[in-house]
């Protein structure tokens, strides 16, 4: 594995530790070979790779909605009593009612009493610039104001934790931008920590503080990168020689990972 340089202060408590866990379906695909990851607080950490490597099963895992079949993947006391929440790339809104009452779901799971759920949601909305749109049904937002909601969504319980899977995966390029940027400046603003999945090169170098990259699978991370460039990143961090410079290296090592050449 390379490792460049440190990412996240190297005192910044643990929020994710993921000790040689591997995974190995009932139906006999090794889907992952021993994996070692760490996330700190306050991290921005992405993970690219070939479809099929094992990205979302490592996500599920962490998350506790598989098991491994060897090692461990779990996160801190810390970040298991402050909660952590899934986003994926569908938005999975109730069709049958509005924004708000969305945003309040896991409010109303919990239930919490509604003046204090009230004041929450409005705080999520505003979060993701969704706070004139409370009133709204799903079906009346674009592809990107719905994935806003899921953002708002999984916030309004405070969470410290995100972890997101392709979430921008289907949305068009101007939007997905778009995204990118405000939840740039949301996870810097907020100090949260991220695991992020995504297909995208230059999804990953402009949201990230670390990138790892993994093999085709069985997944395994071969290389990490660490982008070292102040967060919330600038709109023009993408045209500058550096962000050009990282993302050719990683589409090298991307392409590495795929013909599945020596690590
Ligand atoms: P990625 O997210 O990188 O595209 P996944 O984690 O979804 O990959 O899947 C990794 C491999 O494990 C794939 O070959 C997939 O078909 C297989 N897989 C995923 N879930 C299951 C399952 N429940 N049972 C058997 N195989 C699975």
């Amino acid at each position: 594995m390379t490792n460049s340089r440190p990412s996240s202060p190297r005192t910044a408590p643990v929020a994710v530790e993921v000790r040689a866990a591997e995974k190995v379906f009932a139906n006999g695909v090794r889907a992952l070979d021993p994996i070692d990851l760490v996330v700190r607080e306050g991290e921005f950490a992405t993970i690219i790779g070939p479809s099929g490597c094992g990205k979302s099963t490592l996500l599920r895992l962490i998350a506790g909605l598989t098991q491994p079949t060897g090692g461990s993947a779990r996160l801190s006391p810390e970040a298991q009593s402050a909660g952590f929440a899934f986003v994926f790339q569908s938005p999975t809104l109730m069709p049958w009612t509005n924004v708000a009452t969305n945003v309040r779901l896991p409010l109303d799971l919990a239930g919490i009493a509604r003046t204090a759920a009230k004041r929450k949601v409005q705080h999520a909305l505003e979060l993701v610039g969704l706070q004139n749109f409370a009133h709204l049904y799903p079906r009346e937002l674009s592809g990107g104001m719905q994935m806003r909601a899921s953002i708002a969504r999984a916030l309004v319980t405070g969470t410290r934790l995100l972890l997101m899977d392709e979430p921008f995966g289907a949305l068009d390029e101007i939007t997905r931008n778009r995204l990118d940027r405000d939840l740039s400046e949301l996870c810097a603003r907020e100090k949260l920590t991220v695991l992020f999945v995504t297909h995208s090169i230059y999804e990953a170098v402009c949201l990230s503080s670390r990138v790892l990259v993994m093999s085709a699978r069985p997944g395994r991370i071969l290389m990490e990168v660490v982008i070292d460039e102040p967060q919330p990143r600038r709109e023009a961090f993408r045209t500058t020689e550096k962000f050009a410079r990282l993302s050719t290296g990683l589409s090298g090592m991307l392409a590495t990972a795929m013909h599945g050449a020596p690590a």
